[in-house]
């Protein structure tokens, strides 16, 4: 468990807890950590009043900290604030006076000061269950099911580890929307979903977050032959009759497996998938009102080669984190820069249209020009989409050549989706292409990445000479972008959407 200065929730009381009885979690009790600081920005209170990246703020007017949501309610609202600071040995008291309102504008090493809380449940299809921990980055190695990260940062929850003070505290706080895994309605069926033996009921629970006023945005993770069929009709009308009371949206998502998975699950087959899109779309065509409620993955349609939806189906896109409409909103996004770039460039012409000297010499160096070339890595199931924006985008600028190169991922086996592709998946596939067909650089969508800081120990061998910790981009596999780049002998740059995308080929 994730330790920090002070107490923590204790695993093997929590471990001992769920053995004895689910219920008996609310004697676990999670308590105060300080606040560490990572960043001071020149322009913020923090550094006004003298505070030093590695300052720990142990208490705000005699009050101890939990998280980034104590700290908001002692600080923000206060006109006047004693933070009690430890720097190294030493405790220092800093007398704050300020607006109310006022921010320290200092950052944090974490949200969570007391660290994440972790799950209780052994879902048979859990991904961070099966995967080989050495070779993958660290993050993806914590179960967490906290609902602070649901409402911070939108992940998903099953509100089976809440304990006594978790409960009075999300009461008072009353954080919406919350992300709520719910998978099925059914509580047996849930159950097995969560590999639990028993748990509150998840429509007791919707109506307790109701109760409060919490919007609640729900997934069901599907599995053949477990939550599907006649129980995921079932789910999606429970949670239709908790429309908007706290529901305000369902994300359909079918299971994801690697071949590391041992709970003997197994994926979809296409015929499968059509039969899931047919359900959804059958109860959508029911009643006009069903509409924008229950959102299907952009991996259904891929799988079953079907066009994705246009923008009317996924409303306000509710669901994106989870996978719902990427694909759509990348493809409006492409089409609204690239008309973008064609109205510069008629005004461009329409300039030189006044001025033939300057008209003549742009056309005389255009003619002169090459292209310039550039490859882009997606996983093979993207390959209609990527092959069609590159299309366009080709088309569009005619400087320009943009290749797209889809690959399986050989580490997980199974999977062909972009986000899962690691960086020795990229190497196999590409040490041996000759760089000339790889163009200048590779362009790296950013759904492969996560931006890490890393500190000089961490780094080992990595950029062994750098003392200080440097930001790094990495794969599921630990491999960082610049490692990548540096083993194929090309620069590889991440791109993060469309604009992004032809701001990095294009400039
Ligand atoms: S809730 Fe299930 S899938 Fe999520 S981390 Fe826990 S066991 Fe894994």
């Amino acid at each position: 468990m994730l330790s920090m200065e002070g107490t923590l929730i204790n695993k093997n009381e929590l471990e001992y807890s769920r053995i004895k009885d689910p219920q008996s979690q609310k004697d676990i009790k999670i308590v105060s950590a300080p606040a560490v600081i990572s960043s001071v920005p020149p322009w913020s209170l923090a550094y006004e009043i003298g505070l030093e990246p590695g300052d720990k703020i142990i208490e705000i007017n005699g009050n101890k900290l939990r998280d980034i949501m104590d700290f908001d309610l002692q600080f923000k609202h206060c006109d006047y604030a004693e933070l009690l600071i430890k720097r190294a040995d030493e405790e220092i008291i800093f007398e704050v006076e300020k607006d109310a309102d006022d921010e320290l504008g200092a950052e944090f090493v974490t949200p969570l000061f007391n660290g994440v809380q972790e799950c209780a449940n052994k879902c048979p299809f859990c991904f961070i269950e099966n995967q080989p921990y050495e070779e993958t980055r660290e993050s993806l190695h914590l179960r967490d099911d906290d609902f602070r990260l649901s409402y911070l940062h939108g992940s998903y929850v099953t509100l089976t580890n809440l304990s006594f003070s978790d409960r009075k505290r999300i009461e008072e706080l009353r954080p919406g929307p919350l992300y709520v895994s719910v998978h099925a309605t059914e509580p047996e069926v849930r159950n097995l979903m969560l590999g639990r033996k028993k748990s509150i009921p998840i429509a007791d629970e919707l109506k307790w977050l109701d109760s409060l006023d919490i919007p609640v945005h729900t997934q069901i993770v599907l599995c053949p032959e477990m939550n599907d069929g006649k129980h995921l009709q079932r789910t999606i009308e429970d949670l239709y009759a908790l429309k908007d009371h706290p529901v305000v949206s369902v994300a359909v998502v079918p299971v994801g497996l690697t071949k590391f998975h041992r709970a003997g699950l197994r994926r979809f087959t296409t015929d499968e998938a059509f039969a899931v899109v047919n359900l959804v779309e059958e109860w959508e065509q029911q009643n006009p009102q069903h509409k924008n409620f229950v959102f299907l993955s952009d991996e259904w349609f891929l799988m079953t080669h079907t066009p994705v939806p246009g923008p009317e189906y996924y409303g306000e896109y509710p669901q994106l984190e989870d996978g719902v409409g990427m694909t759509r909103l990348f493809l409006s996004e492409i089409e609204n820069e690239l008309a973008r770039h064609s109205e510069l460039q008629t005004i461009g012409h329409s300039k030189e249209h006044n001025d033939t000297v300057i008209a003549r010499s742009t056309a005389t160096k255009q003619s002169h020009q090459t292209k310039r070339k550039f490859s882009w890595i997606n996983g093979t199931i993207s390959k209609p989409i990527v092959d069609e924006v590159a299309k366009k985008i080709n088309a569009a600028l005619p400087n320009i050549e943009l290749k797209p190169i889809c690959i399986d991922s050989q580490f997980w086996g199974t999977t062909n989706v972009s986000g899962l592709l690691t960086g020795n998946d990229i190497y196999t596939a590409l040490k041996y292409c000759p760089k000339e067909l790889l163009g200048e650089a590779l362009v790296i969508p950013s759904v492969m990445l996560k931006t890490t800081v890393r500190h000089p120990e961490e780094r080992e061998a990595r950029h062994k000479d750098l003392l200080e910790s440097i930001e790094e981009n990495i794969f599921l596999d630990d491999m960082s972008l610049d490692e990548l780049a540096e083993k194929l002998g090309i620069p590889c740059i991440k791109a993060w959407g469309a604009e992004e995308l032809i701001e990095t080929i294009h400039g």
